[in-house]
């Protein structure tokens, strides 16, 4: 914490709040500035089937172009506060905030590039929308092994490469049972990753899964 406060305070005085996209200094503490964030198109919800029967409904805030792309790409260098800010704007541009959700269950990454990386977007992204609706954070994923990211492999592989990636934490089971549950993680691509957490989370039979991302390839 107070490692955290003194980045805070070092970070205030070398590097006034800019835009993460243009560059610009801002006069207040923001993720965009007003043109990049006006930039934004804003995108309508998309469905994705789990199984035959089931579907979730996926909510983005934008497609993953400028201004959003070096948001995304930011945790690449372990930019926290970039995924803060990609919390707000999650929040502030999707309709998330008017659906209904027990849980937030982020997508988790392999223990190995957690370590790597020290932090998981989908985690920062979620605690952001925790603090927003007032819902808890429930970590009922994990992943079971490390596989090649999406973007190294073609769509066709996709599936696959995700396929049976995720389980389900048992404790959890009873807990979202008939619950709503919001999935979150902070990129969709062909939707492969998303499909294969929802799958697991089928088992403890909720009511619904409904899923947020920052962009939308
Ligand atoms: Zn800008």
């Amino acid at each position: 914490m107070l490692k955290e406060t003194y980045n805070f305070i070092i970070k205030k005085i070398i590097a006034p709040p800019f835009c993460r996209a243009c560059q610009i200094f801002l006069s207040h503490d923001d993720v965009l500035c007003a043109e990049c964030h006006a930039g934004i198109a804003p995108l309508i919800s998309t469905e994705v089937f789990i199984t035959p029967k089931y579907s979730c409904k996926v909510f983005a805030v934008g497609k993953y172009e400028d201004p959003l792309k070096p948001l995304i790409l930011a945790k690449s260098w372990s930019d926290r506060s970039a995924s803060h800010q990609l919390g707000q704007l999650v929040w502030e541009k999707t309709y998330i905030r008017h659906q209904e959700f027990d849980f937030i269950v982020p997508v988790p990454l392999h223990w190995t590039r957690f370590s790597y990386r020290g932090f998981n977007q989908a985690q920062e992204l979620a605690q952001v929308l925790a603090h927003k609706s007032g819902k808890p954070v429930l970590n009922a994923l994990t992943r079971t092994r490390r596989t090649p990211f999406q973007s190294a492999v073609s769509a066709a592989q996709r599936e696959a490469n995700v396929n049976r990636v995720f389980a389900l934490n048992e404790l959890n089971k009873e807990q979202l049972k008939d619950k709503h549950i919001l999935l979150v993680d902070d990129l969709m691509t062909t939707g492969a990753t998303l499909k294969s957490a929802a799958r697991e989370l089928i088992r403890c039979k909720p009511a619904s899964i409904k899923a947020v991302v920052v962009c939308r390839t």
